[in-house]
């Protein structure tokens, strides 16, 4: 098939390399998932967004792709920190007499809410830790046959000394692995930088599992070795997460996976950036998180959020704060209405000009997704002299990939907080022909973000 060539950044080589699905004409994706015993925040939702603009975008340039996203239902959920202070006594009051199942069911429903918010669409399979215990038992028996895993009093440990390429991946060499491992070393390792295949269960533990080894539930980084190989195969094209996934998380999955088949896995890791707040990290540890709800209750359009992360590279960092999120949301907002006025009379114009904007369009995601210049593009096509009805069918059908719902004529939803009331007060006003009032109501709109177009009364 002759597609057109697309190259992304491999956090593995640390270099663009051009994209060679191992199936012609379909990309294979694995994305680490969320932790279901709390809320997603919109930092998380930037990482999920990340395989979300790579699907759109290689479809757009006509692949098909396949998308696996694991949910984390096993291994924290006994922990008894909930998000931030003040929700504290509220989910945990929720959450009383809650089974971990319940909780799970709970946050995977919230996490479905929150990415379709975004745009985001969903990923072709969720597959649950919980339901893919025996294969992941099953890879650990592999991994000890093999002399790369040993067990302890019912817990297994992984031998990072038995993979001589552990740390390619984050670049860490083992002294700093030593370093970096937290907390007093545990005297059963044989190294500080063992990380837990399985581990036995303690006595307060609610998910415990029988295995060879003992009752007990699996570690982390083995739930993503094994349902990825599992759902996609021993040899795979991409694989996504968060830059704060790169080590230990990945590094341990390249450990596990490629010293179980023997061979290469993953053939691109793809890391987003992460998501900063006055400098800081967004994290459920530093308190500092903000839910998209969070972003709807303060009458702005959750896509703004999608619209501010478009404007930054996905790999690098990127400052939040509530200026910049209302700027996107007055952008956004513009947009759509200049969209919407340009749809509404058909012109006739050459299908060269339109095909000359949309290799540039497509040139640009194919260069490692550069968005902040598809963005500029956008924005040189809105000034430009372009027919108005060739410029809302080009974004209408970026639109596809940039998913910022530019068609949307109904722009009564999602309005600011008090926009409607004003909204009302001024259709008062003008049928009481008091002109004056009904002016004064529009500039308070505008202040508001919300532009008002009057139809003519005798169409
Ligand atoms: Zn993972």
């Amino acid at each position: 098939m002759n597609l057109p060539s697309i190259r992304l950044y491999n956090t593995f080589t640390r270099r663009k390399e051009e994209l060679r699905p191992l199936d012609d004409g379909v990309v294979r994706i694995y994305s680490c998932g969320p932790t279901v015993y709390r809320y997603v925040h919109i930092g998380n939702l930037r990482t999920f967004m990340l395989p979300d603009l790579l699907r759109r975008s290689l479809e757009y340039l006509g692949y098909k792709t396949e998308q696996v996203m694991n949910i984390t239902d096993v291994g924290h959920l006994t922990d008894d920190t909930f998000d931030r202070g003040e929700d504290k006594m509220l989910v945990s009051a929720r959450l009383e007499n809650k089974s971990p199942e319940q909780i799970a069911a709970y946050y995977t429903a919230a996490f479905k809410d929150d990415v379709r918010k975004l745009g985001i669409r969903p990923a072709d399979t969720y597959p649950h830790a919980t339901d893919h215990i025996p294969q992941m038992i099953g890879l650990i028996e592999k991994l000890l046959e093999k002399g790369h895993a040993y067990e302890v009093e019912g817990t297994v440990y992984y031998d990072i000394a038995s993979f001589p390429a552990y740390g390619r991946l984050s670049r860490n060499s083992t002294e700093k692995l030593i370093a970096g491992s937290r907390g007093e070393p545990d005297p059963r390792k044989r190294h500080p930088g063992d990380f837990t295949l399985w581990k036995a269960a303690g006595e307060h533990r609610l998910q415990v599992w029988p295995s060879p080894w003992g009752p007990g539930y699996p570690g982390w980084h083995i739930e993503c070795s094994a349902m990825s190989m599992l759902l996609l195969g021993e040899r795979f094209d991409i694989h996504t997460g968060g830059a704060d996934n790169v080590f230990p998380h990945h590094e341990a999955e390249i450990a596990q996976s490629e010293a179980a088949t023997g061979h290469r896995v993953v053939g691109t890791w793809l890391h987003g950036g992460l998501l900063m707040l006055s400098g800081a990290r967004m994290a459920k540890s530093a308190g500092n998180f903000l839910r998209v709800t969070e972003i709807e209750e303060q009458g702005l359009d959750p896509l703004a959020f999608r619209y501010l992360a478009l404007q930054a590279k996905y790999r690098a960092p990127l400052n939040f704060s509530v200026e910049g999120l209302e700027g996107a949301d007055r952008a956004l907002r513009h947009l759509r209405e200049r969209v919407a006025e340009w749809s509404q009379n058909e012109g006739a114009e050459g299908l060269p000009v339109r095909t000359e904007w949309d290799m540039r369009f497509r040139d640009a995601i194919a260069e490692d997704l550069d968005f902040p210049r598809v963005m500029a593009l956008v924005a040189e096509l809105a000034r430009s002299t372009v027919a108005p009805w060739t410029k809302a069918a080009l974004l209408r059908d970026w639109d596809r990939v940039l998913g910022l719902d530019l068609g949307r004529t109904d722009f009564n939803q999602a309005l600011p907080a008090g926009a409607e009331e004003l909204i009302a007060e001024r259709e008062k006003a003008r049928a009481a022909k008091d002109f004056a009032r009904s002016d004064r109501l529009r500039e308070e709109l505008k202040a508001l973000g919300v532009s008002v177009v009057d139809r003519s009364i005798e169409k």
